[in-house]
Protein backbone atom coordinates (compact mmCIF):
# COMPACT_ATOMS: atom_id res chain seq x y z
CA UNK A 1 0.00 0.00 0.00
CA UNK A 2 3.03 2.12 0.12
CA UNK A 3 2.75 3.23 -3.44
CA UNK A 4 -0.87 4.54 -2.68
CA UNK A 5 -0.19 6.40 0.48
CA UNK A 6 -0.09 9.58 -1.28
CA UNK A 7 -3.41 9.63 -1.89
CA UNK A 8 -4.72 7.37 0.94
CA UNK A 9 -3.84 10.24 3.12
CA UNK A 10 -5.99 11.93 1.32
CA UNK A 11 -9.32 11.99 3.75
CA UNK A 12 -11.98 12.32 0.88
CA UNK A 13 -10.27 8.84 -0.44
CA UNK A 14 -8.80 6.91 2.63
CA UNK A 15 -8.60 3.41 2.63
CA UNK A 16 -11.86 2.27 2.13
CA UNK A 17 -12.00 4.49 -1.17
CA UNK A 18 -8.41 2.51 -2.74
CA UNK A 19 -9.81 -0.44 -1.88
CA UNK A 20 -13.19 0.75 -4.01
CA UNK A 21 -10.45 1.75 -6.84
CA UNK A 22 -9.56 -1.38 -6.55
CA UNK A 23 -12.16 -3.34 -7.77
CA UNK A 24 -13.56 -0.63 -10.00
CA UNK A 25 -13.22 -1.24 -14.01
CA UNK A 26 -12.95 1.89 -16.62
CA UNK A 27 -13.88 1.78 -20.25
CA UNK A 28 -11.45 4.30 -21.63
CA UNK A 29 -13.35 4.69 -25.70
CA UNK A 30 -10.50 6.40 -27.89
CA UNK A 31 -6.74 6.56 -26.69
CA UNK A 32 -6.65 10.57 -27.76
CA UNK A 33 -5.16 12.91 -26.29
CA UNK A 34 -8.21 13.30 -23.30
CA UNK A 35 -7.91 8.93 -23.13
CA UNK A 36 -4.40 8.64 -22.81
CA UNK A 37 -4.23 10.78 -20.09
CA UNK A 38 -7.39 10.01 -18.35
CA UNK A 39 -6.02 6.25 -18.54
CA UNK A 40 -2.59 7.13 -17.15
CA UNK A 41 -3.96 8.97 -13.97
CA UNK A 42 -6.37 6.18 -13.33
CA UNK A 43 -3.83 3.68 -14.01
CA UNK A 44 -1.03 4.92 -11.31
CA UNK A 45 -4.12 5.65 -8.73
CA UNK A 46 -4.38 1.68 -8.90
CA UNK A 47 -7.71 0.92 -9.99
CA UNK A 48 -8.18 -2.47 -10.86
CA UNK A 49 -8.61 -2.76 -15.06
CA UNK A 50 -9.27 -0.58 -17.83
CA UNK A 51 -10.41 -1.80 -21.21
CA UNK A 52 -8.92 0.67 -23.97
CA UNK A 53 -10.77 0.83 -26.94
CA UNK A 54 -9.68 2.56 -30.14
CA UNK A 55 -9.66 2.04 -33.79
CA UNK A 56 -7.02 4.22 -34.81
CA UNK A 57 -2.99 3.93 -35.00
CA UNK A 58 -0.66 6.42 -33.85
CA UNK A 59 0.36 9.16 -35.96
CA UNK A 60 3.11 12.16 -35.87
CA UNK A 61 0.74 14.98 -35.51
CA UNK A 62 -0.94 12.88 -32.54
CA UNK A 63 2.28 13.31 -30.23
CA UNK A 64 2.76 16.73 -29.45
CA UNK A 65 -0.74 16.22 -26.70
CA UNK A 66 -1.29 12.70 -26.59
CA UNK A 67 0.41 10.61 -23.51
CA UNK A 68 2.30 7.12 -23.66
CA UNK A 69 3.28 7.37 -27.47
CA UNK A 70 6.74 7.68 -28.70
CA UNK A 71 8.22 8.29 -32.30
CA UNK A 72 8.52 4.81 -32.87
CA UNK A 73 4.59 4.28 -32.85
CA UNK A 74 4.10 6.60 -34.75
CA UNK A 75 6.98 5.53 -37.08
CA UNK A 76 5.54 1.98 -37.32
CA UNK A 77 2.15 3.16 -37.10
CA UNK A 78 0.96 1.00 -34.63
CA UNK A 79 -2.29 1.10 -33.25
CA UNK A 80 -3.03 3.46 -30.54
CA UNK A 81 -4.77 1.13 -28.28
CA UNK A 82 -1.98 -1.55 -27.99
CA UNK A 83 0.70 1.28 -27.65
CA UNK A 84 -0.76 2.64 -24.45
CA UNK A 85 -1.65 -0.38 -22.94
CA UNK A 86 2.09 -1.28 -22.98
CA UNK A 87 3.01 1.88 -21.26
CA UNK A 88 0.24 1.54 -18.84
CA UNK A 89 1.40 -2.06 -17.84
CA UNK A 90 5.09 -0.79 -17.87
CA UNK A 91 3.83 1.85 -15.28
CA UNK A 92 1.64 -0.24 -13.15
CA UNK A 93 1.67 -3.85 -13.14
CA UNK A 94 -0.74 -4.71 -11.17
CA UNK A 95 -3.46 -3.30 -12.54
CA UNK A 96 -5.14 -5.55 -15.58
CA UNK A 97 -5.23 -3.69 -18.93
CA UNK A 98 -7.07 -4.93 -22.29
CA UNK A 99 -6.44 -3.86 -25.32
CA UNK A 100 -9.32 -3.58 -28.00
CA UNK A 101 -8.39 -2.41 -31.25
CA UNK A 102 -11.86 -1.75 -33.11
CA UNK A 103 -14.48 0.77 -33.86
CA UNK A 104 -16.70 1.41 -31.28
CA UNK A 105 -20.30 1.34 -32.59
CA UNK A 106 -23.84 0.37 -31.89
CA UNK A 107 -23.00 -3.48 -32.47
CA UNK A 108 -20.01 -4.30 -29.80
CA UNK A 109 -20.56 -1.36 -27.64
CA UNK A 110 -22.91 -3.05 -24.89
CA UNK A 111 -20.43 -6.03 -24.96
CA UNK A 112 -17.57 -3.48 -24.46
CA UNK A 113 -18.72 -1.84 -21.52
CA UNK A 114 -20.05 -4.77 -19.89
CA UNK A 115 -19.13 -4.94 -16.30
CA UNK A 116 -17.14 -0.94 -16.67
CA UNK A 117 -18.05 0.56 -13.58
CA UNK A 118 -17.23 3.99 -15.07
CA UNK A 119 -16.85 5.32 -18.87
CA UNK A 120 -14.23 7.47 -19.84
CA UNK A 121 -15.17 9.36 -22.85
CA UNK A 122 -11.87 9.78 -25.24
CA UNK A 123 -13.69 10.24 -28.49
CA UNK A 124 -13.56 13.17 -30.49
CA UNK A 125 -17.56 13.06 -32.39
CA UNK A 126 -20.67 14.07 -31.08
CA UNK A 127 -22.38 10.52 -32.64
CA UNK A 128 -19.97 8.42 -30.35
CA UNK A 129 -20.81 10.33 -27.28
CA UNK A 130 -24.54 9.76 -27.94
CA UNK A 131 -24.08 6.17 -28.26
CA UNK A 132 -22.25 6.37 -25.07
CA UNK A 133 -24.70 8.23 -23.29
CA UNK A 134 -27.10 5.83 -24.37
CA UNK A 135 -24.66 3.09 -23.02
CA UNK A 136 -24.95 4.90 -19.90
CA UNK A 137 -28.46 5.21 -18.61
CA UNK A 138 -28.94 1.48 -20.33
CA UNK A 139 -26.34 -0.22 -17.79
CA UNK A 140 -26.59 2.43 -15.19
CA UNK A 141 -23.06 2.99 -15.17
CA UNK A 142 -21.56 6.58 -14.40
CA UNK A 143 -19.35 8.28 -18.04
CA UNK A 144 -17.39 11.45 -18.01
CA UNK A 145 -17.83 13.22 -21.31
CA UNK A 146 -14.96 15.85 -22.12
CA UNK A 147 -14.45 17.19 -25.41
CA UNK A 148 -11.32 20.00 -25.90
CA UNK A 149 -11.02 22.12 -29.06
CA UNK A 150 -8.13 25.13 -29.46
CA UNK A 151 -7.76 26.56 -25.68
CA UNK A 152 -11.00 25.53 -24.38
CA UNK A 153 -12.36 22.42 -22.94
CA UNK A 154 -16.02 21.32 -21.35
CA UNK A 155 -16.09 17.87 -18.30
CA UNK A 156 -18.94 16.42 -17.02
CA UNK A 157 -20.04 13.89 -15.71
CA UNK A 158 -23.08 11.95 -16.14
CA UNK A 159 -24.48 9.49 -13.62
CA UNK A 160 -26.01 6.81 -15.91
CA UNK A 161 -28.94 6.40 -13.40
CA UNK A 162 -30.71 10.53 -13.44
CA UNK A 163 -30.60 12.83 -15.63
CA UNK A 164 -29.03 15.61 -16.68
CA UNK A 165 -27.37 13.69 -19.51
CA UNK A 166 -25.58 14.83 -22.31
CA UNK A 167 -29.16 14.70 -24.64
CA UNK A 168 -30.99 17.34 -22.20
CA UNK A 169 -28.58 19.51 -23.60
CA UNK A 170 -27.97 18.36 -26.74
CA UNK A 171 -30.85 16.97 -28.21
CA UNK A 172 -30.13 16.01 -31.38
CA UNK A 173 -26.81 16.27 -33.62
CA UNK A 174 -25.83 19.40 -35.14
CA UNK A 175 -25.42 18.90 -38.77
CA UNK A 176 -22.10 18.35 -39.72
CA UNK A 177 -19.46 21.38 -40.25
CA UNK A 178 -21.20 23.35 -37.82
CA UNK A 179 -19.67 22.73 -34.60
CA UNK A 180 -15.82 23.73 -34.43
CA UNK A 181 -13.03 20.26 -34.08
CA UNK A 182 -9.85 19.56 -33.30
CA UNK A 183 -10.00 19.17 -37.74
CA UNK A 184 -10.91 22.90 -37.91
CA UNK A 185 -9.78 24.81 -34.78
CA UNK A 186 -7.02 22.93 -33.78
CA UNK A 187 -6.12 22.15 -29.96
CA UNK A 188 -3.60 22.48 -27.69
CA UNK A 189 -1.86 19.45 -25.86
CA UNK A 190 -2.28 21.18 -21.95
CA UNK A 191 -6.17 22.58 -22.67
CA UNK A 192 -6.54 18.26 -23.38
CA UNK A 193 -3.90 17.45 -20.60
CA UNK A 194 -5.97 19.52 -18.27
CA UNK A 195 -9.41 18.65 -19.26
CA UNK A 196 -8.48 15.08 -19.13
CA UNK A 197 -7.31 15.60 -15.44
CA UNK A 198 -10.54 16.51 -14.64
CA UNK A 199 -12.23 13.84 -15.94
CA UNK A 200 -9.98 11.37 -14.12
CA UNK A 201 -10.07 13.17 -11.03
CA UNK A 202 -14.44 12.94 -11.78
CA UNK A 203 -13.86 9.25 -12.37
CA UNK A 204 -11.73 8.27 -9.05
CA UNK A 205 -14.64 9.91 -7.07
CA UNK A 206 -17.25 8.57 -9.07
CA UNK A 207 -16.02 4.65 -7.87
CA UNK A 208 -13.94 5.26 -4.46
CA UNK A 209 -16.39 8.12 -3.01
CA UNK A 210 -19.43 10.08 -3.21
CA UNK A 211 -18.73 11.14 -6.88
CA UNK A 212 -21.98 10.20 -8.78
CA UNK A 213 -24.51 12.37 -6.74
CA UNK A 214 -21.93 15.09 -6.36
CA UNK A 215 -20.51 15.97 -9.64
CA UNK A 216 -23.71 14.63 -11.70
CA UNK A 217 -25.23 18.39 -13.21
CA UNK A 218 -21.43 19.91 -13.25
CA UNK A 219 -20.50 20.98 -16.12
CA UNK A 220 -16.71 22.72 -16.17
CA UNK A 221 -15.72 24.50 -18.80
CA UNK A 222 -11.60 25.69 -19.05
CA UNK A 223 -9.32 27.46 -20.79
CA UNK A 224 -5.97 27.77 -19.25
CA UNK A 225 -5.05 29.93 -22.05
CA UNK A 226 -7.57 32.75 -21.55
CA UNK A 227 -7.00 31.72 -17.53
CA UNK A 228 -10.79 31.47 -17.32
CA UNK A 229 -12.43 28.50 -15.44
CA UNK A 230 -15.88 28.24 -14.31
CA UNK A 231 -18.35 25.32 -13.45
CA UNK A 232 -22.03 25.35 -14.10
CA UNK A 233 -25.11 23.60 -13.15
CA UNK A 234 -27.10 22.05 -16.04
CA UNK A 235 -30.70 20.88 -15.58
CA UNK A 236 -32.70 17.83 -17.02
CA UNK A 237 -34.99 17.85 -19.54
CA UNK A 238 -38.06 15.92 -18.32
CA UNK A 239 -38.46 15.36 -22.27
CA UNK A 240 -34.96 14.09 -22.97
CA UNK A 241 -35.25 11.05 -24.88
CA UNK A 242 -32.53 9.02 -23.22
CA UNK A 243 -32.36 9.81 -18.85
CA UNK A 244 -36.35 10.63 -19.09
CA UNK A 245 -37.51 8.49 -21.96
CA UNK A 246 -35.63 5.56 -22.33
CA UNK A 247 -35.01 5.52 -25.78
CA UNK A 248 -31.53 4.49 -27.12
CA UNK A 249 -31.93 6.07 -30.40
CA UNK A 250 -28.06 5.77 -31.37
CA UNK A 251 -27.79 1.98 -29.45
CA UNK A 252 -30.68 1.00 -32.48
CA UNK A 253 -28.12 2.36 -35.13
CA UNK A 254 -30.10 5.72 -35.60
CA UNK A 255 -26.30 7.60 -35.92
CA UNK A 256 -24.40 4.51 -37.28
CA UNK A 257 -22.37 5.20 -40.85
CA UNK A 258 -20.00 2.46 -42.62
CA UNK A 259 -18.07 5.14 -43.62
CA UNK A 260 -16.82 8.53 -41.62
CA UNK A 261 -14.27 11.14 -41.28
CA UNK A 262 -11.72 10.89 -39.29
CA UNK A 263 -11.08 13.92 -36.91
CA UNK A 264 -7.59 15.54 -36.96
CA UNK A 265 -6.65 13.94 -40.23
CA UNK A 266 -7.55 12.99 -44.27
CA UNK A 267 -8.74 9.99 -43.90
CA UNK A 268 -11.96 7.89 -43.59
CA UNK A 269 -13.00 5.32 -42.10
CA UNK A 270 -14.92 2.56 -43.48
CA UNK A 271 -16.56 -0.58 -41.65
CA UNK A 272 -17.28 -3.93 -42.77
CA UNK A 273 -21.22 -4.71 -43.08
CA UNK A 274 -22.64 -6.38 -39.61
CA UNK A 275 -21.55 -6.99 -36.37
CA UNK A 276 -17.62 -5.87 -35.89
CA UNK A 277 -16.88 -9.20 -34.49
CA UNK A 278 -15.35 -12.29 -36.25
CA UNK A 279 -16.12 -13.43 -39.56
CA UNK A 280 -13.28 -11.48 -41.80
CA UNK A 281 -11.47 -13.47 -44.48
CA UNK A 282 -8.01 -12.06 -43.70
CA UNK A 283 -6.44 -14.12 -46.49
CA UNK A 284 -9.16 -13.48 -48.90
CA UNK A 285 -8.56 -9.88 -48.52
CA UNK A 286 -4.48 -9.96 -48.39
CA UNK A 287 -4.76 -11.50 -52.11
CA UNK A 288 -7.44 -9.30 -53.48
CA UNK A 289 -5.28 -5.97 -52.55
CA UNK A 290 -1.75 -7.47 -53.35
CA UNK A 291 -1.77 -5.53 -56.70
CA UNK A 292 -1.83 -2.31 -55.40
CA UNK A 293 1.44 -1.94 -54.14
CA UNK A 294 4.05 -3.27 -51.85
CA UNK A 295 2.26 -5.32 -48.55
CA UNK A 296 3.32 -4.29 -44.81
CA UNK A 297 2.31 -6.38 -41.79
CA UNK A 298 2.24 -4.91 -38.61
CA UNK A 299 0.91 -8.01 -36.00
CA UNK A 300 -2.70 -8.33 -37.58
CA UNK A 301 -2.72 -4.69 -38.94
CA UNK A 302 -2.43 -4.99 -43.07
CA UNK A 303 -1.39 -1.69 -44.69
CA UNK A 304 -0.63 -0.97 -48.72
CA UNK A 305 0.31 2.25 -50.26
CA UNK A 306 -1.54 2.75 -53.56
CA UNK A 307 0.13 4.03 -56.20
CA UNK A 308 -3.41 6.22 -56.74
CA UNK A 309 -2.24 8.70 -53.60
CA UNK A 310 -4.07 6.73 -50.60
CA UNK A 311 -3.07 4.54 -47.97
CA UNK A 312 -5.18 1.72 -46.90
CA UNK A 313 -4.48 -0.11 -43.39
CA UNK A 314 -6.70 -3.37 -43.07
CA UNK A 315 -7.15 -4.66 -39.63
CA UNK A 316 -8.24 -8.14 -38.75
CA UNK A 317 -11.31 -7.25 -37.83
CA UNK A 318 -12.52 -6.13 -41.98
CA UNK A 319 -12.12 -2.28 -40.62
CA UNK A 320 -10.34 -0.05 -43.12
CA UNK A 321 -8.64 3.40 -42.88
CA UNK A 322 -7.87 4.96 -46.25
CA UNK A 323 -5.38 7.64 -45.64
CA UNK A 324 -5.31 10.37 -48.19
CA UNK A 325 -8.81 10.57 -48.83
CA UNK A 326 -11.73 12.83 -47.42
CA UNK A 327 -14.89 11.32 -49.17
CA UNK A 328 -16.88 9.05 -47.59
CA UNK A 329 -18.52 7.86 -50.11
CA UNK A 330 -15.44 7.36 -52.20
CA UNK A 331 -13.73 5.34 -49.80
CA UNK A 332 -16.67 2.95 -49.46
CA UNK A 333 -16.43 2.39 -53.42
CA UNK A 334 -12.89 1.83 -53.04
CA UNK A 335 -13.56 -0.63 -49.79
CA UNK A 336 -16.31 -2.46 -52.47
CA UNK A 337 -14.20 -2.89 -54.76
CA UNK A 338 -11.20 -3.83 -52.98
CA UNK A 339 -12.20 -5.61 -49.92
CA UNK A 340 -16.02 -6.80 -51.46
CA UNK A 341 -19.23 -6.05 -49.78
ZN1 LIG B 1 -31.18 13.49 -20.57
Amino acid sequence: MNRYSRQILFTPLGPSGQERLRVARALVVGCGALGTHSAELLARAGIGSLRLVDRDVVEWSNLHRQGGFEESHAREGMPKAQALAGWLRRINSEVEVDARVTDFNFTNALELADGATVIIDGTDNLPTRFLLNDVSYRLAIPWVYAGAVGSSAHVQLFSGSRGPCLRCQLPTLPPPGTIATCDTSGVIGPTAALAAAWQAASALRAVSADGIAALAGKKAMLDPWAASARVVDTEADPECPACAKGRFEALEGAHGERATLLCGRAAVQVLPAGPSTGGFNWEEAMSRIAHLGPIEMLGRVLRVHSKDGFTLTLFDDGRAIFDGLTDPVQARTLYARFIGQ
